[in-house]
Order: structure tokens, then C-alpha cells, then sequence
């Protein structure tokens, strides 16, 4: 079944999407290959589970250099499953951002430069780790999706 990403407009984007209470669930387990899959044959670094229309707190981080982020970090494709940012730096960083839900428009942005992470692999292993820069972008950006968040709200100043 090909996967369809949700445009803004749609209502499930700005839910907040609930909890994964069985993280080996097949569905759940699909749902990642598919997720992965998706994000890298759209050129995305990332994306989230409400953007496919399944409201659950499960993102994908897959930062790799491709035509849309020419300058991205390789990374494998990394499933977060109820992630939490546990921790923020004072410091911001403006950067560029587009997102696969919001076709066609991109805009400078103000994250925080490094972030605490605690969240589970698709394995049920736990995790805290610490992410910077671009990388810490993307999960910024992902979480957002899961409150209900796009970028375009976050947009500096026209
Ligand atoms: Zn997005």
C-alpha cells in the first residue's frame, strides 16, 4: 500500500497525536519500513507519522546530502518512537527549512542548537542522547508535527 503525504489544510496535522503503547506491533513495525522508505524517495531528511494520517507519536530521522539539503550529515534512517526533548541549549540557530507536508514553500526558522533526546528504537530500546545542529533541526521539526506544529507557524518575521 504507497503511503499518501498529507498536505496542510488537513485537520490530522495539527492533532496531537497520541502515544505508541506497542512498539512491536507489526503495524507499528510496517509503518516504520514504509515511513523510511517514503522519506527517502521524496528527498526528505525526516518525517513524521501524522503526515501520513496515522496520529502517533513515531518520527524518522534520516538525515543524508540530497538536491533538497545538499549540505546534510549522512546518518541511517533512525525511527524515534515517543520521543521527548528533555532538554534544550539557550542557543538558537536560524536555518532553512521546507517540509514534505507544506509543498513548495521554504523559510528561515530558530531552533535550538543542541537538544537532549530521550525516545525508543524500533527495537524497544531506551534512549538518551544528545543531537546538534541540523540533525537537531530535524527532530525539532519532527516533534513539532507530533503537537500539531508545521513550520510555516514558526516562520521569523515574514
Ligand atoms: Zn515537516
Amino acid at each position: 500500500m504507497a503511503l499518501e503525504i498529507l498536505q496542510i489544510g488537513n485537520p490530522i496535522l495539527r492533532q496531537v497525536a497520541r502515544e505508541v503503547s506497542d512498539i512491536e506491533e507489526e503495524r507499528i513495525q510496517k509503518l516504520i519500513d514504509d515511513l523510511i522508505s517514503l522519506t527517502l524517495s521524496a528527498n526528505g531528511v525526516g518525517i513524521a507519522a501524522p503526515q501520513v494520517g496515522v496520529s502517533e507519536r513515531l518520527i524518522i530521522v534520516a538525515s543524508h546530502p540530497n538536491p533538497r539539503y545538499p549540505d546534510a550529515p549522512l546518518m541511517s534512517p533512525l525511527a524515534m518512537i515517543n520521543p521527548r526533548i528533555v532538554s534544550y541549549s539557550q542557543e538558537m540557530v536560524k536555518g532553512n527549512e521546507g517540509c514534505l507536508s507544506v509543498r513548495g514553500k521554504r523559510g528561515d526558522v530558530s531552533r535550538h542548537r543542541e537538544i537532549e533526546v530521550e525516545y525508543y528504537t524500533r527495537d524497544g530500546k531506551f534512549h538518551r542522547r544528545q543531537y546538534s545542529d541540523f540533525v537537531a533541526r530535524i527532530i525539532q521539526h519532527e516533534i513539532d508535527h507530533l503537537n500539531g506544529i508545521l513550520f510555516v507557524d514558526r516562520l521569523d518575521g515574514g
